[in-house]
This record gives C-alpha cells, sequence and structure tokens, in this order.
C-alpha cells in the first residue's frame, strides 16, 4: 500500500481539448476534520488507509494544498435538468484533482465543496456536512450491496461557515470514481455543434471504459457505444428497483456514461412501499417519482441518442432506444425472482412479482424488512408478523395462498427440506441494513455537534448489509413513524 506522494497518478482527463474543462486551485476550508473514511475504498485506489489521518491528508482533501503532481480541473457539460435544457452547467464545486492507476484501473480522485469554478453561477462552490454525509453513506452502502454507484473515500467537516436556510459548515467529500463523464458531456458537445470535440470524447470515453468495443467488428462502434451505454443504464435502473432506491433528481447532467449511480442528492432507500413516493422535495409534478426512474432513464437515453445524432444513423439510434423496456424488463425480472426465492423465468413467475409489487403496495409494507424475513416465511411466527403489520390482512392473505402455490410449482414447497437453503440463498439478496433517511439523519444531526461516531458505526453496519449483526440488531428495525418519509432538502 502506498502514500499519497507515490500514487501511480496518470490524469488521461487532461488529453482531451481544454473546451472539456478550467483548471482550477482548490479554496480550502478552515480547520478541517475527518469525519469518516473508508478502508475498502483506499483499497481501490492502492491507498494505506492510515495516510487518511495524517495532517497532511487533512489539507489535501479540504482543498488546502494539492500536490505538484496534481492538476485540478473543472470539467464542462450541459444537460436536461427537469426537462429543459440548461447550457450552462459544469462542475460548480467539485474539482477532479487527478487520476490515479491502480491494479489496472484508473480512479478519479474528485473534492467535491472545494470552492467556486467558472461554472458555479451563483453558487458558493461548497457542500455542506449533512449532504457530503449522505453522500459518502449511501455510495458506500450501495457498493456493499453490489450496485454499481461512484465511490467515496472519505468527508472532512471544517469550521468554514456556508449558507444555506440557515449557518452551516462547509466540508469536503473524495469522490472516488471510474468516470465523472455524463450524459451531459455529449450534450455539451453536440448542442453547441463540435462534431470534432463529439468524436474526440466518444473515442476516449470508449478507449478508457469500453475497450472491448475496440475488438468487436461493428458497421459503427458509435452505435455499438450506445447500445453498451443503454445496457448499463437498463441494468442500473433494474436495480434501483429491485433494491427500492429512489435516486431524486435524475437529469441527465447526473447520468453517468458507465452506469454507475452518480450524484447523490435527496436520495432514499423506500421504508413502506409506495411506488409514487418523490423523494426529491421541489419535484412538485413527481417527475422522478421512484416508479418514474425506468421510464426517465429511457426519456435521459433519447436525449444521448439525439447527442449522438452527428455520429450514428437516426435509425441504427432509433433501433437500439427501443430495445430499451425489454432490456430493462430482462434485468428486473434477473433481480426480483431470487430476491422471492424462485428461479423459473416464466408467466407464472413473473405474476408473482408483479401480485408480491401490488400486494406490498396495498398493505403499506416495508420493503427491505418484508424481503428480508420473507426467506424465513416457512415459521409461522414471521409470517404472523408480516400478517400483523400488513395494513390490508386480507390483501396479505391472498397473496400468500399464491405465494405458496409458486413456490410449490417451483419445486421448492414451504416446510420442506427447501427450507434452510431457499431461507439462505434470498439472504444473499435482500439486506438486512440499508441507508434508512432516519438512520442518516440522527448520524447527521451528531454530526454537527461534533460526534462523528455515529456516521462512522453507520458507515461500519452498512458495510455488511446481507449478514447478520446482532450487535447491530435495532439497525435493521422498522422505522419510527417520525422517520418515515422525511422530507430532505435540496440546498446541499
Ligand atoms: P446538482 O443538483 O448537485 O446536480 O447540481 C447542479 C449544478 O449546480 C451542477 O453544475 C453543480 O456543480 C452546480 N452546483 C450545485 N451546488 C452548487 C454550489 N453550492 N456552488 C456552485 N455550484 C453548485
Ligand atoms: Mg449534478
Amino acid at each position: 500500500m502506498k502514500n499519497w506522494l507515490n500514487l501511480n497518478y496518470v490524469q488521461p482527463f487532461q488529453s482531451l481539448p481544454n473546451t472539456l474543462f478550467t483548471y482550477v486551485q482548490p479554496r480550502g476550508l478552515e480547520n478541517p476534520k475527518l469525519v469518516v473514511k473508508s478502508a475498502a475504498c483506499s483499497q481501490l485506489i492502492g491507498l494505506d488507509e492510515q495516510c487518511l489521518d495524517e495532517p497532511s491528508s487533512l489539507n489535501l482533501l479540504s482543498g488546502n494544498g494539492i500536490l505538484n503532481t496534481w492538476k485540478p480541473l473543472a470539467m464542462k457539460y450541459t444537460g436536461h435538468q427537469f426537462g429543459h435544457y440548461n447550457p450552462d452547467l459544469g462542475d460548480g464545486r467539485g474539482l477532479l484533482l487527478t487520476q490515479v492507476e491502480h491494479d489496472k484501473l484508473i480512479w478519479d480522485l474528485h473534492l467535491k465543496g472545494a470552492g467556486p469554478t467558472p461554472y458555479s453561477r451563483q453558487g458558493d462552490g461548497r457542500a455542506v456536512l449533512r449532504s457530503s454525509i449522505r453522500e459518502f453513506l449511501c455510495s458506500e452502502a450501495l457498493a456493499a450491496l453490489n450496485i454499481p454507484t461512484t465511490r467515496a473515500l472519505c468527508v472532512m467537516d471544517s469550521e468554514s461557515p456556508v449558507y444555506r436556510e440557515t449557518a452551516e459548515t462547509g466540508a469536503t467529500i473524495l469522490r472516488v470514481a471510474k468516470s465523472h463523464i455524463r450524459f451531459g458531456h455529449f450534450e455539451y458537445c453536440s448542442f453547441t455543434k463540435q462534431h470534432d470535440l463529439l468524436k474526440t470524447l466518444c473515442e476516449h470515453t470508449i478507449a478508457q471504459h469500453f475497450p472491448a468495443l475496440l475488438k468487436q467488428s461493428s458497421d459503427n462502434i458509435y452505435a455499438a457505444f450506445y447500445q453498451e451505454v443503454l445496457q448499463r443504464t437498463a441494468k442500473l435502473m433494474a436495480h434501483w428497483q429491485s433494491i427500492g432506491f429512489a435516486h431524486g433528481v435524475m437529469n441527465t447532467d447526473n447520468m453517468s456514461i458507465i452506469g454507475d449511480t452518480f450524484d447523490f442528492g435527496p436520495f432514499a432507500f423506500l421504508d413502506d412501499f409506495d411506488p409514487t413516493f418523490i423523494c426529491n422535495h421541489s419535484d412538485h409534478q413527481g417527475r422522478y417519482a421512484f416508479n418514474q426512474q425506468p421510464n426517465i432513464a429511457n426519456w435521459n437515453l433519447a436525449v444521448l441518442a439525439q447527442a449522438l445524432l452527428p455520429l450514428v444513423p437516426k435509425e441504427s439510434l432509433i433501433d437500439i432506444l427501443e430495445s430499451y423496456s425489454e432490456t430493462f424488463q430482462q434485468y428486473f425480472i434477473e433481480l426480483m425472482l431470487p430476491k422471492l426465492g424462485l428461479s423459473k423465468n416464466n408467466e407464472a413467475n413473473l405474476s408473482v412479482i408483479e401480485k408480491t409489487l401490488a400486494m406490498l403496495a396495498q398493505c403499506k409494507l416495508d420493503y427491505t424488512f418484508f424481503f428480508r424475513k420473507l426467506g424465513n416465511i416457512h415459521v409461522t411466527a414471521i409470517q404472523q408478523e408480516l400478517r400483523n403489520i400488513s395494513m390490508d390482512i386480507n390483501a396479505f392473505d391472498e397473496w400468500f395462498i399464491h405465494y405458496q402455490n409458486a413456490l410449490q410449482e417451483n419445486g421448492q414447497p414451504l416446510n420442506s427440506q427447501h427450507d434452510t437453503q431457499r431461507y439462505l440463498a434470498m439472504n444473499r439478496v435482500n439486506p438486512k441494513y440499508i441507508l434508512r433517511n432516519y438512520l442518516a439523519q440522527e448520524a447527521i444531526e451528531a454530526a454537527q455537534q461534533g460526534d462523528y461516531s455515529k456516521v462512522q458505526t453507520l458507515h461500519t453496519v452498512l458495510l455488511h448489509p446481507f449478514d447478520e449483526q446482532p450487535e447491530f440488531e435495532s439497525y435493521a428495525a422498522l422505522p419510527p413513524d417520525w422517520g418515515k418519509k422525511l422530507e430532505i432538502s435540496c440546498s446541499s
């Protein structure tokens, strides 16, 4: 393991034309303090995690200094926000500090909250502690759930005041990702008619992130690239829908070209299953409601197709785009069947998925709690527990008969020698611990008082979402009423 000085810095993004970025020096925060760090993330870049406790790290990761091998830059991009094109976007408060190669992979180190850039518009270039902690916990939790996501190395708190609805403290988060290239980068090149730049950006993205495409013979490599982006995006949506994750701000500038969960704002993991749940306080129309996410990804992919028009024939783009619904559906089924302990991809089992989701909505059952208990439904007490918390007992009973029949049809009837095997397999895909908003909120409130221990403990619990962790049983409990559907402010 290495220290900051001897990591392998590469920085390929800088080789792109400088219309895609501006070099910017970070602006430091006062008296930085380390809130939480991720050992798993530091391994990805080959950094000895002990380094993160040293004063030099505090400086580097709070914007108070850089290494002379780094050339921090702010990226230019545009994007569609809530359906409308915004030409003025870019990294307004984050800098790509540098890029590191480790184990044959290149990682971006992006410092969020590092001060203003030419793309800050009216913003102060800062991030507050609560949103930095939320992004840190969520990205590391999603990674532990095996969902594609950007990562986070650490959060730094400070004594610099930052003004939102009230005075708060400025913080930074060091985001680690294989790419910070967004759909919006392609929109910027295309909609400003910089077609050579668009081609260069596609070539760069393919070489770094989709090298397998270079080996395939295809009529049009850019069409193959679009097809791959669509696949990854559809897969990501299937992951979100199957785990009960609402992103909240699926603007095209928040869509990663490599299909990572990207840019964490007012996200939420569902508590009681409500398909129409809107986690973004400012999303009055419900454009980004939980059950809209797959459609919105489709819409965003259509915008990307439009951006690629200078490079790919329209008919090819339309053909590929038309495969989206089917692709999403296949991935979704693949993820949902094992959650239910079913294996066969047939009509009957597909109808069990539908019936289960309808029952969960009708009974207002907690999504994560239900699936975790489902593996044990052969135990009468567990079955009764779920029934008792159902808001519609008849709907629950009716569903239970269907489910029992389905298991029977699948050759794994309840109360047979298959129970244990099914229970173990289901526990590997149905997490016990997720980042519930109220848990994040409690940890944030303690951190705002200077006690970072709750954030660290929550992070530790979320590292092993599928394991039984008896000492942390309370983190798997149903949320208290005050903790359901918390409204999260967007002013992060
Ligand atoms: P987001 O909603 O976080 O995806 O941000 C949308 C755009 O606003 C991006 O271009 C951000 O860089 C920019 N932005 C958000 N917050 C700030 C801030 N405090 N200062 C400057 N720019 C910001
Ligand atoms: Mg964004």
